[in-house]
């Protein structure tokens, strides 16, 4: 579904696990998900890794962000599906089994009224989607979405405004 990055190599440098290899696509649906030293993800079966690409000739290379602990083990020849940085972080909501959900209900502070659905955007407040979920005690999802993305194991969240 997603364009896929087949590594040729992996490297453990100090500063972080450098992976190199070809890219089936650098875009989705008609937007550029890869480029010269722009943040990505990949998936590797239910985790998300995040990183950067960098431009290594016709070969890319993806450097593992140093702060995401090593959730998995790479691999010469292995394929993995790529995803851009923004999206990644909202499919990790929906594959990574280990996140922790806990339904709550919204209580404004001094500091905030509000907040937003990490999926919509939708406003979550004391007057609107007042019961949401929270993820890992983090991102805000509303209802609607945990049900329709989360809980039925889908992308469709990915879209685009018309252009
Ligand atoms: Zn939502």
């Amino acid at each position: 579904m997603f364009p896929t990055f087949k590594i040729n190599q992996v490297i453990k440098a100090e500063k972080g696990v450098e992976l190199t290899g070809s890219i089936s696509s650098d875009s989705f649906n008609g937007h550029k998900w890869v480029d010269d030293k722009w943040g990505g993800s990949l998936r590797v079966n239910n985790s998300i890794v995040f990183g950067r690409w960098h431009k290594q000739n016709s070969d890319w290379k993806f450097i593992v962000d140093p702060k995401d602990p090593i959730k998995v083990d790479f691999s010469a020849g292995q394929e993995v599906e790529l995803i851009d940085g923004y999206w990644g972080e909202r499919v990790e909501l929906v594959i990574d089994k280990s996140i922790e959900w806990k339904k709550d209900t919204y209580l404004a502070t001094d500091k905030s009224d509000h907040d937003h659905c990490f999926f919509c955007w939708a406003t979550i407040a004391e007057f609107e989607n007042r019961q949401y979920m929270l993820a890992n005690n983090r991102e805000v999802v509303c209802l609607h979405c945990f049900k329709t993305y989360v809980e039925n194991g889908s992308f469709d969240f990915i879209i685009y405004p018309k252009e």
